[in-house]
């Protein structure tokens, strides 16, 4: 770096974080050729128990070596910062996320109209000239990778946009996914899927799709009343089986278990949703293990949808603090909408989900932690700690919750050899926590620093007294 960029950077940290409070974004050319973090307890995300007083050495963007501190050799010329009593681990994955809504009251006309209050075009609009920001508020919350799984064409663009700036969070994605129908309210213009009804129609629009490199296919399976399923199956295995001759992986919305069983009998490769309806059997669980395929449970939005519909919304100070204020906003202006009465909708049972779970777990399925933020009252950003909270709700240890927000987020990402572990050459996105994630799952808001591809992208010099590295 040269020195006048330095000194300038020196001082801009100075102001930001000595005179006032550092939980200010630092961007730009602040980046030390080697770094090197020293004292802090590691959880590398590869499944080894956490190593205390870890020395992760950073080159450029890059982990080049890490490990306990009488093995890793620091660099003479390095820039040390030193994290005792801190904790390490890999920047978080949430690995479902839909940037075309946003999280708020009229995202979903679909399933609550209120486009005489505020078109769906304003709400659209809105969000795109916010996603540079809502994108930030992932990295400020420690999620330094996300999947858009199943967005309008625009989507596309959100690759692009991140890809170009250090401070947001890298993004892989779906684009549209395939449909068997689209309710009233999702089927216009911005649809985030095409409709699909027959094996050719399926085989088309997926070369169609595939021509505009998604990092995977996203299948929404939700049947229209009257729909017959094993019809929409044709068109399905048809699909499934052109993504892969493509090499495209494939993404499905089946919550029920006698879709969900279908979809993966048809080669599906994730679940995108819990199945809710009925437990699981070995049989179907043998198979998803034998096929590798990936689960992602999203225990919080259909909460989420009956706490915002019912009223009855408890946001946690971290949610508060990090979501969006004006989306948070207008959660609340059902209270004026309705005169006061809620819209019944009482809270789903998760009671299935959690034990199903439980059963993928041990089944030794592969477990990724999403959201599904975007969705109303799913909120983005913080909206992945409240998932993991509620996973470890429903029986997971802290540890496996964390394996599923890193390794097994990367995995639905595609790109398990670079993100979700901290091992030799692999991409230095990190979190450096004031508190034991594993003793309480909490301890994830506990942020201190967020690094990606060596970056120091948000850092709290409070808690650091030697101050934050460049
Ligand atoms: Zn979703």
């Amino acid at each position: 770096m040269d020195t006048r960029k330095s000194v300038i950077n020196e001082l801009l940290r100075l102001i930001v974080c000595g005179l006032l409070y550092c939980g200010a974004l630092i961007t730009g050319d602040a980046l030390a050729d080697i770094n090197v973090l020293t004292g802090a307890t590691l959880f590398d995300g590869s499944g080894a128990l956490p190593l205390a007083n870890a020395v992760v050495v950073v080159r450029d963007d890059r982990i080049a070596d890490i490990g306990p501190v009488d093995r890793v050799p620091i660099p003479s010329e390095a820039v040390v910062t030193d994290l005792r009593g801190k904790w390490i681990l890999p920047g978080l994955v949430d690995a479902h996320v839909h940037f075309f809504q946003s999280g708020g009251l009229y995202t979903r006309p679909d399933v609550i109209d209120l486009r005489h209050v505020r078109p769906y075009d304003i709400e659209i609009a809105t969000i795109r000239r916010l996603l540079p920001a809502t994108l930030t508020r992932y990295t400020t919350s420690g999620v330094t990778s996300v999947v858009d799984l199943a967005g309008p064409a625009w989507t596309y663009g959100l690759r692009r946009l991140a890809d170009g700036a250090a401070t947001l969070p890298r993004v892989a994605l779906a684009g549209p996914g395939l449909a068997p129908a689209l309710r009233p309210g999702l089927d216009g213009e911005h649809a985030p899927a095409v409709v699909v009804r027959t094996p050719e129609q399926a085989r088309r629009a997926v070369r169609s799709l595939a021509a505009d490199r998604p990092d995977l296919l996203k299948i929404w399976f939700a049947l229209s009343p009257g729909m017959d399923p094993q019809r929409e199956f044709r068109w399905v295995h048809a699909a499934i089986d052109e993504a892969h001759e493509l090499g495209l992986r494939v993404a499905v919305h089946a919550t029920q278990l006698k879709l969900a069983r279908e979809m993966v009998r048809a080669g599906a490769d994730i679940l995108v949703h819990s199945i809710d309806d009925e437990l699981i059997e070995p049989e179907l669980l043998s198979l998803m293990r034998a096929r590798g395929v990936l689960y992602i449970p999203t225990l919080g939005v259909g909460q989420r949808y009956a706490e915002v519909l019912g009223q009855q919304l408890a946001l946690s100070p971290f949610e508060q603090a990090m979501a969006d204020g004006d989306v948070i906003a207008s959660l609340d202006d059902l209270r004026w909408l309705t005169r006061g009465r809620a819209i019944k909708r009482s809270l789903p049972d998760n009671r299935i989900a959690n034990e199903n779970l439980l059963r993928v777990h041990r089944a030794g399925i592969q477990i990724a932690a999403g959201s599904d933020a975007g969705n109303i009252g799913s909120l983005h950003g913080p909206g992945l700690h409240r998932e993991l909270e509620l996973m470890v709700g429903a029986g997971l240890t802290p540890t496996q919750v964390l394996q599923s927000a890193t390794r097994s987020g990367a995995a639905v990402m595609g790109r398990g050899n670079e993100v979700g572990r901290l091992q030799p050459g692999m991409l230095a996105d990190l979190l450096v926590l004031d508190s034991n994630p594993l003793a309480d799952i909490r301890n994830t808001e506990d942020i201190v620093l967020v690094m990606k591809g060596g970056q120091v992208l948000h850092c709290d010099a409070r808690t650091l007294p030697a101050g934050c590295p460049d």
